[in-house]
C-alpha cells in the first residue's frame, strides 16, 4: 500500500478554479499545498495551451460525459469536460465577459450574502491583472457582417471589454497572441519554478473524500492517500465536485442508501439546480468559403434584451464562422461546404437540471439530466425562440444578406411558436457552462449546499470553490466568474 502523504491544504481539481485557488494559498510559506489533477499536464502542449488548435484536442483532453437535453427524450448530447491542468479554461473559446452587477444581486437576494457586484470587484480586477485580455477587433469581414447587421436591427456597438450592456461587438477574448491565458498558464507556469510548498500532481485522481468524526481529512486517490491538516478545497468543477461529495456520502442520504454508500452527511441539495447556457442555431450555408479567422470561428457576438423589463439582456449570442465543429451534436451538415451559425442562448435560464450517481463505482459517469424548457412559465423557451426569431432578421439584413445562400435549420418553413418549439427541443445544445450544482446559500437553507464563506454544510475542513457554487446563472460566459469565487476563496482562507 502507498504511504500516506501530508500537507495543510489539499485542493481537488486543477482547472479554472482550482489553480488559483493552489497558488494563492501557497503564497503563503508556511502552508503546504497539495493540488491534484485527473488529466495530464498542459505545458509544453500547443493542443492545450494554443486557442486556435482547440478543434486538434482529441478525446484524452475529455472525460467523454454525454447528457441529457431534455425530460421524456432518449436523446444525449457530448457535455464536454476538459481532463487536464487548466480544465476547462483550455478547453474554451476564451469569451471574456464581465457579468452585469444585476448577476450578483440575484445571488445575494437567493442567500450569497456578501457576493454582491462591488463586493467581487477586488476579485475580479486581480484575475485582470494577471490574465492578458484581447479586446481589439480582428478584422474578420464576415464576422464585421454581424455587427453591422446588428447595428441595422438597432443595436448600438459597444467595446465589450468596457461596457456588458445590450449591443453588437466583438468578443474580448483571454489570450497573449495565441497563448491562452487559463489559469494554469496565468498563475502557475512555469512548473519548475513553483515555490517548494505548492506540490503540482497531474494524472492523480481523487476517489473519496477522507472523513473522520464529521471532519474531512483528506482524499483517498488512485495512487494512495493524501491527509490535510487544515482544509480540502474541492475545485472538481459543476460535475465532478458534486459525484465526488456523493462518492464519500455527502448528498441526499436515501439516494446515496439506495446504491449502498453510507451516508455521512445528508445533504438534499448536492447534485440538484444544475443549471446551464441553453442555445440552438440558425444555420446557414454561404455562398463561399468565410475569410480566415484568426483564433477562433468565434468572433463577435450580440447580447439583445427581449424583455423590456429585464435586468440585463436576455439573450446573448454566440456567431460562429463554420458549421461543423467538434461540440456539435447535430449532424444536418455533412452535405454544406461552406456555412455559419447563428446561435442565441437563454442568459439567465429558469429550468434546472440535475445530476445523480449511476452507482457506487468511481468510474463510472454520473447522470446528467439538463432538463431544458422545463420551468414552468415556460420562459426559457419563450426567450430562446424570440433569440432565434432575431437571428432570421439578421440574417434578411444587406449586411449578412450578401454573404448567405440560404437556411438550413431550421429551415424556412418553421414558422410559428409550435414549429420553432419542437425545433428547439429536437435539437437544443449546451454553452457548456454547468454551475450551480452544489450552490451556495443561508446556512437555514436546507438545499444549499454550501454557506457563503463556500463551507460545505454539516462538514468540518471541506469547501467548495468552482462553478458548482453558482446560486444562479450569471447572463454572459462563466469562466472568469469561476476564477473570482477562486480568488476570494483564497482570500477567505488565508483572512482566516
Ligand atoms: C467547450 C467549452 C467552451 C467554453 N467556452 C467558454 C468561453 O469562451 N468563455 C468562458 O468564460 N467560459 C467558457 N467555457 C466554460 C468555462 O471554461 C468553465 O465554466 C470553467 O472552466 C469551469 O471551471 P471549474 O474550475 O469549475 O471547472 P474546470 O475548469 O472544468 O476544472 C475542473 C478540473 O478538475 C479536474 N478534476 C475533476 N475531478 C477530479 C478528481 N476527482 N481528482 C482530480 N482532478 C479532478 C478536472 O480534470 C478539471 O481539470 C467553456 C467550456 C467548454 C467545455
Amino acid at each position: 500500500m502507498a504511504d500516506t502523504v501530508h500537507c495543510d491544504y489539499l485542493v481537488i481539481g486543477g482547472g479554472a478554479a482550482g489553480c488559483i485557488v493552489a497558488r494563492r494559498l501557497a503564497e503563503r510559506p508556511e502552508n503546504h499545498v497539495i493540488l491534484l489533477e485527473a488529466g495530464k499536464s498542459d505545458e509544453g502542449d500547443p493542443l492545450a495551451t494554443d486557442l486556435s488548435r482547440l478543434e486538434e484536442q482529441d478525446e484524452s483532453y475529455d472525460w467523454g460525459y454525454q447528457a441529457r437535453p431534455v425530460a421524456s427524450s432518449a436523446q444525449q448530447i457530448f457535455y464536454n469536460r476538459a481532463r487536464m491542468l487548466g480544465g476547462c479554461a483550455n478547453h474554451n473559446d476564451c469569451a471574456f465577459l464581465v457579468p452585469p452587477a444585476s448577476d450578483f444581486d440575484e445571488w445575494v437576494r437567493l442567500g450569497a450574502v456578501g457576493w454582491d457586484y462591488a463586493s467581487n470587484r477586488g476579485a475580479f480586477d486581480r484575475i485582470e491583472q494577471r490574465l492578458h485580455i484581447e479586446a481589439s477587433p480582428p478584422g474578420n469581414s464576415l464576422s464585421r457582417a454581424f455587427i453591422d447587421a446588428c447595428q441595422a436591427l438597432g443595436l448600438r456597438e459597444l467595446n465589450l471589454r468596457e461596457t456588458v450592456a445590450a449591443g453588437t461587438g466583438w468578443f474580448p477574448l483571454n489570450v497573449k497572441g495565441a497563448l491562452r491565458q487559463s489559469s494554469s498558464i496565468a498563475y502557475l507556469h512555469p512548473l519548475a519554478s513553483l515555490p517548494a510548498n505548492l506540490e503540482v500532481r497531474c494524472e492523480t485522481l481523487a476517489t473519496r473524500l477522507l472523513l473522520e468524526q464529521g471532519r474531512v481529512v483528506g482524499a483517498d486517490t488512485e495512487s494512495g492517500p493524501i491527509r490535510s491538516n487544515a482544509e480540502v478545497i474541492l475545485c472538481g468543477g459543476s460535475i465532478n465536485t458534486p459525484q465526488l461529495l456523493m462518492l464519500s456520502g455527502i448528498g441526499r442520504g436515501p439516494d446515496l442508501h439506495n446504491l449502498g454508500i453510507s451516508v455521512q452527511c445528508d445533504l438534499p441539495g448536492v447534485g440538484n439546480n444544475l443549471l446551464d447556457h441553453v442555445a440552438a442555431n440558425l444555420a446557414c450555408e454561404l455562398h463561399a468559403a468565410s475569410p480566415p479567422w484568426q483564433l477562433t470561428p468565434c468572433e463577435s457576438t450580440a447580447l439583445i434584451r427581449i424583455d423590456a423589463d429585464a435586468p440585463a439582456p436576455d439573450v446573448l449570442f454566440h456567431y460562429v464562422l463554420m458549421l461543423r465543429d467538434k461540440y456539435s451534436n447535430v449532424d444536418h451538415f455533412s452535405a454544406i461546404e461552406h456555412g455559419v451559425k447563428l446561435s442565441p442562448n437563454v442568459a439567465r435560464p429558469r429550468s434546472r437540471g440535475s445530476l445523480r450517481l449511476a452507482s457506487s463505482d468511481y468510474h463510472d459517469h454520473p447522470l446528467i439530466d439538463l432538463n431544458y424548457f422545463s420551468d414552468a412559465e415556460g420562459y426559457d423557451q419563450r426567450i430562446l425562440i424570440a433569440g432565434l426569431r432575431y437571428a432570421r432578421a439578421l440574417v434578411a439584413t444587406p449586411a449578412l444578406a450578401a454573404f448567405i445562400r440560404r437556411e438550413v435549420l431550421p429551415g424556412p418553413d418553421v414558422g410559428d411558436d409550435d414549429d420553432w418549439l419542437d425545433y428547439i427541443r429536437a435539437s437544443a445544445e449546451t454553452v457548456y457552462h454547468p454551475s450551480g450544482t452544489c450552490r451556495m446559500g443561508a446556512a437555514t437553507d436546507r438545499l444549499a449546499v454550501v454557506t457563503p464563506d463556500l463551507r460545505v454544510r454539516g462538514m468540518a475542513g471541506l469547501r467548495v470553490a468552482d462553478a458548482s457554487v453558482f446560486p444562479s446563472m450569471v447572463s454572459v460566459n462563466i469562466c472568469n466568474t469561476v476564477m473570482m469565487i477562486a480568488e476570494r476563496a483564497a482570500a477567505m482562507i488565508l483572512q482566516e
